[in-house]
């Protein structure tokens, strides 16, 4: 006998219904499986620790019930989010614009790498939401800079077992200090992991938990290959892969600026089009990459990790580890930069005699073994 599911609405979850119209609007028909679970249980007011693959909507779980409250009970600020980069903050605060353009929801993103004086003047216009990287937002803490964040109602650490990590972990802290103890906490990533003495630094008490994935699971839709071959074949192999898959949007991993930089001239010589994003460009470069990238006017993305958390950009068929990461983690969070919300996607890992040991905590991790990628394969996905 087939059980029959009752099929999942967006109008069961209990949120404001505005918010239901912006969700046809951008295109959201039903909601995944940590948009079901979790938008009740923000709604009733628990606290949130929960994880779920890369492209799931983690960012519309923990945005809809905070617009849906906010437009219920509007004042001061009302949330404070945190993410450990410029681009996925910039990116969260467009997705709570557009979510929220009902509502005229004021939502500010605070980041490095930008004017001083001109954040602090937003800053002063008491925004709804707050987006941040950490240590801007504690820069200004610390400077004195007088905000009311005594009533804020919910803070938000997406990509939380890094948020939590050594990196931030001051800043954050630092940033807790300022927040009511009452606050209402809300913890998403896709890796989380249980370690429950990090979660003593921040306010979270009872928090409803909800786990879709299986530790460090990698999404169906998405293929993923290895190539063996020495070092010095990585170029030729990039610029043939490139070159074969000229119509798609392709994100290249590295995991040196330098190396980054001198990618991108040789592809540049060969005439393929590419823009770069690591910590050692300007603010205002980084965005513009990412800018031309998304448009579709560059389909070639080469990067450091500053890229491999968050960001959502729904047209990139395939990811390109040029070179592994150290962190099995981080493999993770690259090859989810395809495959999003359902849509399929493959990850093509460039394996040296030095990365099988590497490749092997990949596999570990991920609980399957990466495919070895032939011309063959091509065929299959012509
Ligand atoms: P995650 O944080 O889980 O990696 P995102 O929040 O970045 O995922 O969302 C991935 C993509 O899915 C985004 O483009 C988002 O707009 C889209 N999305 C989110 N929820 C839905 C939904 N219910 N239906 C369709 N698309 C959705
Ligand atoms: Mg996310």
């Amino acid at each position: 006998a087939t059980t029959v599911t009752k099929e999942r609405r967006f109008e069961d979850l209990g949120l404001a219904p505005w918010l239901l119209a912006c969700c046809k609007q951008l295109g959201f028909k039903a909601p995944s499986n940590i948009q079901y679970n979790t938008i009740p249980a923000i709604l009733s007011g628990r606290d949130i620790l929960a994880s779920a693959k890369t492209g799931q909507g983690k960012t519309a779980a923990f945005a809809l019930p905070i617009l849906s409250a906010l437009s219920e009970d509007p004042y001061g600020i009302f949330a404070v989010v945190l993410t450990p980069t410029r681009e996925l903050a910039v990116q969260i605060g467009e997705q709570f614009r557009a979510l929220g353009s009902a509502i005229n929801v004021n939502c500010c993103v605070v980041i490095g790498g930008i004017d001083n004086v001109q954040q602090s003047l937003i800053l002063d216009k008491r925004p709804h939401i707050i987006v941040a990287t950490p240590g801007r937002l504690a820069a200004h803490l610390n400077n004195g800079m007088k905000l009311a964040l005594q009533f804020c109602r919910f803070l938000v650490l997406d990509e939380a077992d890094r948020m939590l990590g050594p990196d931030f972990e001051l800043e954050v802290q630092k940033i807790v200090e300022h927040l009511p103890p009452k606050i209402q906490t809300l913890l998403y990533s896709a890796t989380m992991t249980n370690s429950n003495k990090k979660l003593e630094s921040i306010p979270i008490k009872n928090p409803y938990i909800f786990e879709d994935n299986n530790k460090y699971d990698t999404v169906e839709t998405l293929s993923q290959y290895y190539v063996f071959m020495p070092a010095q074949a990585k170029d030729c192999h990039l610029v043939y892969l490139l070159k074969k898959h000229d119509s798609s949007s392709v994100i290249v991993f590295i995991n040196n600026c330098r190396t980054v930089e001198a990618v991108k001239g040789m592809l540049n010589k060969l005439d393929i089009k590419s823009v770069s994003l690591h910590s050692f460009l300007s603010q205002k470069d980084r965005l513009n990459a990412l800018k031309q990238f998304k448009s579709g006017k560059i389909r070639v993305l080469i990067a450091t990790d500053v890229a491999s958390r968050g960001l959502d950009i729904p047209d990139v068929q395939m990811v390109i580890n040029y070179k592994l990461s150290n962190s099995s983690k981080d493999y993770i969070h690259r090859v989810g930069r395809t495959a999003r919300f359902g849509r399929s996607g493959r990850a093509i890992s460039f394996v040296t005699p030095h990365d099988v040991e590497l490749v092997k905590n990949v596999e570990a991790a991920i609980g399957k073994q990466l495919e070895l990628y032939t011309t063959e394969d091509e065929a299959v996905y012509r």
